[in-house]
């Protein structure tokens, strides 16, 4: 019998069977998908030797993890190696104006500088404030919540950045984005380079909370350019596995779990094919939570879809993008079209009330401007992760291609893209639900509201089901690659 069985392949679950595999269990996971590694994945999805990422790309965050501090050397034995691209990201505003941000902070401050004098200065401020801050932030966002060690670094931050910065850190908890942007900054160009990166968690630029992903995006940008994984993002999915089945841990492909057996209240296994298969000690579902309580019969009737979703598009291209703005940007790790406040309200507000956007949001990711391996000599892959696209009421099978040609046709004004695109895939937000049905429920929480999530019954990830407990990008400390919740659950148990 199993100690542990593991629902779904995604990059938490397999870092908690590396911890729990490695302390002695007997581990297993079972996976819907082909391969494992959820929203971690690349495939030559255009034309051979094209290497697309089929969700998440940038891996800034993960790279930055304790749970990367712990096991990078032997993924890095296992093939994992990261690139850093420069500059970190940038925003487009037309053909002329546009603004990016790179690891060389002088470099930085000068271009800010060609916009308005003032936003340099407010930017060094706020990343002196980021640099002095992000020790504690990042402490907060690596430890079990709630915990009394939680409070000792909110009192070592009180003590170490001040009253006045200790509150203006904690303001960017509730504020918005568009608050944050515009307190800080007087030209649109560097508002619109802050204000897209809370809708990479599907919140709108006047959704409480955005304030943070802006500064902390901006500042991980700073001080470290983007990271992608040579070869593309799967790379981190194939280490993970290498390295858990290396120390034992049984993983099952293509074997999606249809029940989650439940006796007295307690989690006694999966059933996976119509076979019962039992865990002496945990099962652990990294589903998002409401897939969890269907797999529990908990939930009936059919799945609601979340209001918004993304749609991936994928470009095989002959060669770069010269995008008109200039040949900076054709480094760029991502780049964010149609990316100004107004553009972007009411780009929300369309698909939140079930109509298609006319400007959507556009994370443009140029892996292949820094990694030779993901296309053919010369050749070129872009990344095209289309947001804020409504849910209800439209017939993505019949309506996608349409839809793409409508958002490249609108990209055009930034640069000729039409005429370099030698082939392309589409992947609605059914597509990539069919491929990782987790992406299907609720729509990823923001990182303040994942803290609340982590309060009561998902206390540090159980639930009420004794012996079942739930991780993954429902769970503290949110979506992103990160491997937090994984990595914490597995310690928890272990102790
Ligand atoms: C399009 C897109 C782009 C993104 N870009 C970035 C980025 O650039 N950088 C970043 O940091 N984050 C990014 N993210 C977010 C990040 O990829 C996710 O938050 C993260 O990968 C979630 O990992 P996880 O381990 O929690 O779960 P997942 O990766 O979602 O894994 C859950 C797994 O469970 C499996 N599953 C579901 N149902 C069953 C079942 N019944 N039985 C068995 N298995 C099942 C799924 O197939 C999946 O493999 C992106 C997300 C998306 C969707």
């Amino acid at each position: 019998m199993h100690d542990v069985i593991i629902v779904g392949a995604g990059h938490n679950s397999l870092v908690a069977g590396i911890f729990l595999a490695r302390a002695g269990m007997k581990v297993a996971i079972y996976e819907h998908a082909a391969t494992p590694g959820g929203a971690v994945a690349t495939e030559e999805v255009t034309l051979p030797g094209f290497r697309h990422d089929l969700f998440s790309a940038g891996h800034v965050r993960f790279a930055g993890s304790p749970a990367y501090a712990a096991l990078g050397p032997e993924l890095e034995a296992r093939g994992l190696r990261y690139l850093v691209q420069e500059p970190s990201f940038g925003t487009l505003l037309d053909a002329r104006r546009g603004a990016w941000i790179s690891s060389n902070l002088d470099e930085t401050l000068a271009q800010f500088g060609r916009h308005s004098a003032a936003d340099a200065r407010a930017w060094a401020a706020q990343y002196a404030l980021f640099r002095r801050a992000i020790p504690f932030l990042g402490r907060l966002f690596s430890m079990p919540q709630p915990s009394f060690a939680t409070a000792r670094t909110l009192w070592q931050a009180w003590r170490t950045l001040g009253r006045r910065e200790f509150m203006e850190i904690g303001k960017s908890f509730f504020a918005t984005a568009h608050e944050w942007s515009a307190r800080h900054f007087e030209s649109e160009a560097l508002r619109a380079l802050f204000v897209p990166w809370p809708c990479h968690g599907d919140m709108a630029p006047d959704d409480a909370g955005g304030a943070l992903p802006c500064l902390l995006a901006g500042g991980l940008g700073q001080t470290r350019g983007q990271l992608v994984p040579e070869g593309g993002s799967g790379r981190l999915a194939e280490a993970l596995a290498k390295l858990y089945t290396d120390l034992g841990g049984e993983l099952h492909c293509a074997q999606p779990v249809t029940r989650i057996l439940r006796r007295n209240g307690r989690a006694q296994g999966v059933e996976v094919d119509g076979r019962d298969i039992e865990a002496r000690r945990a099962v652990i579902a990294s589903t998002h939570p409401g897939l969890t309580a269907r797999l529990l019969g908990d939930a009936t009737g059919p799945a609601a879809l979340p209001a918004i979703g993304t749609m991936v598009i994928h470009l095989a291209l002959e060669g770069p993008i010269a995008w008109h703005a200039g040949e900076h940007y054709q480094r760029a790790g991502y780049l964010h079209l149609n990316a100004d406040t107004d553009t972007l309200r009411l780009a929300y507000a369309n698909a939140l009330s079930g109509r298609m956007p006319e400007a959507p949001l556009v994370v443009w990711g140029q892996p292949s401007a820094v990694d030779a391996t993901r296309a053919p000599a010369g050749r070129h892959t872009a990344w095209l992760m289309v947001r804020a696209m409504p849910m209800r009421g439209i017939d993505w099978d019949a309506q996608k291609e349409a839809t793409a040609d409508r958002v490249i046709a609108g990209l055009e004004r930034y640069g000729p893209i039409r005429q370099r695109v030698l082939a392309r895939t589409v992947c609605s937000p059914l597509d990539l639900i069919r491929r990782n049905p987790s992406l299907g429920g609720v729509v990823p929480l923001p990182l303040h509201a994942s803290l609340v999530r982590s309060l009561p019954p998902r206390l540090r990830y159980t639930t009420p089901t004794r012996g079942l407990y739930q991780i993954g990008a429902g769970t503290f400390p949110g979506p992103g690659l990160s491997g937090t919740s994984g990595m914490l659950l597995a310690q928890r148990l272990l102790r």
